[in-house]
């Protein structure tokens, strides 16, 4: 790596590829991905063709002995990173008395457990390093309730207040930690919605429309670099107004 490395989990496809191909203007970036490999094999083309540092490597980050494994290799090949954005999630909607209980330990693991795994991982050698930052993609969902999230919700307000217990605990090594809260972003999941429904969703939203991945990119970008070097523990809101 040449230039500083960060590492961005669940990056192959949506707000982790716009994430990635954001961020490897500035940083060299390692992406991971779970299950669609020709996902993470395209994204890889795109970068190089543009001639952007940017490995892609398969872990599912709830698997502890996944995330030990990856973490020794990157950090005896690349050093310490730079950063960290915890940006793998997935949802599992049921209604609280119905849920599947796999499916609760599933979205927990993928979501809040991976972040402590990683975290566990590479933090260390950031704290020796003497900085570094770290962005967590929440949701909009940690402050607002949505029937059938109660599972997504819970691991996203986690991810809130991961963020502030450990700001405090590595501000002392100059590590910045932050969170990203998207409302609805424009991915495969709401292009392939009704006229009807994108309308309905549009209704609620008083920017009327949805977000875009870059919008994203462009706030986690601001929260991991100098441009908000005095900011730590905070939560940056990105919902064209919903929650206001
Ligand atoms: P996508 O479903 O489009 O992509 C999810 C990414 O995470 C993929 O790269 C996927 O890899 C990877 N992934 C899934 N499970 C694991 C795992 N166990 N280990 C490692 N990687 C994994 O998600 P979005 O782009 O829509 O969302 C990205 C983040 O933003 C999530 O945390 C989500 O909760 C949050 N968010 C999204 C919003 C939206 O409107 N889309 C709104 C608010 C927050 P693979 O394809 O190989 O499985």
């Amino acid at each position: 790596m040449q230039k500083k490395w960060i590492l961005v989990t669940g990056g192959s496809r949506g707000i982790g590829a716009a994430l990635v191909q954001y961020l490897a203007r500035e940083y060299d970036v390692v992406f991971t991905w779970k299950d669609q490999q020709s996902r993470a094999e395209s994204l890889l083309n795109e970068c190089r063709a543009l001639s952007l540092n940017v490995s892609g490597y398969r872990c599912d980050g709830s698997k502890p002995t996944e995330v030990k494994a990856l973490a020794q290799q990157l950090l005896t090949e690349y050093g310490a990173p730079f950063g960290i954005i915890h940006n793998a999630g997935i949802t599992r909607d049921a209604l609280h008395f119905k849920q599947d209980i796999n499916d609760w330990e599933t979205l927990i693991g993928t979501n809040l457990n991976a972040v402590f795994y990683w975290n566990q991982q590479l933090l260390p050698s950031m704290m020796e390093q003497g900085s570094g930052s770290i962005v967590m993609i929440s949701s909009v969902s940690a402050l607002k309730g949505n029937i059938g999230q109660v599972a997504y919700s819970a691991s996203k307000a986690g991810m809130l207040g991961m963020a502030r217990s450990l700001a405090r605990e590595v501000a002392r090594f100059n590590i910045r930690v932050n969170c990203v809260l998207p409302g609805l972003i424009e991915t495969e999941m709401t292009t392939q919605m009704s006229d009807h429904e994108q309308k309905a969703l549009k209704s609620n939203i008083p920017l009327r429309r949805l977000g875009r991945a870059d919008e994203v990119a462009q706030a986690t970008a601001y929260l991991i670099g100098e441009a908000s070097s005095y900011m730590t523990g905070q939560s940056l809101v990105l919902d064209g107004g919903m929650s206001a």
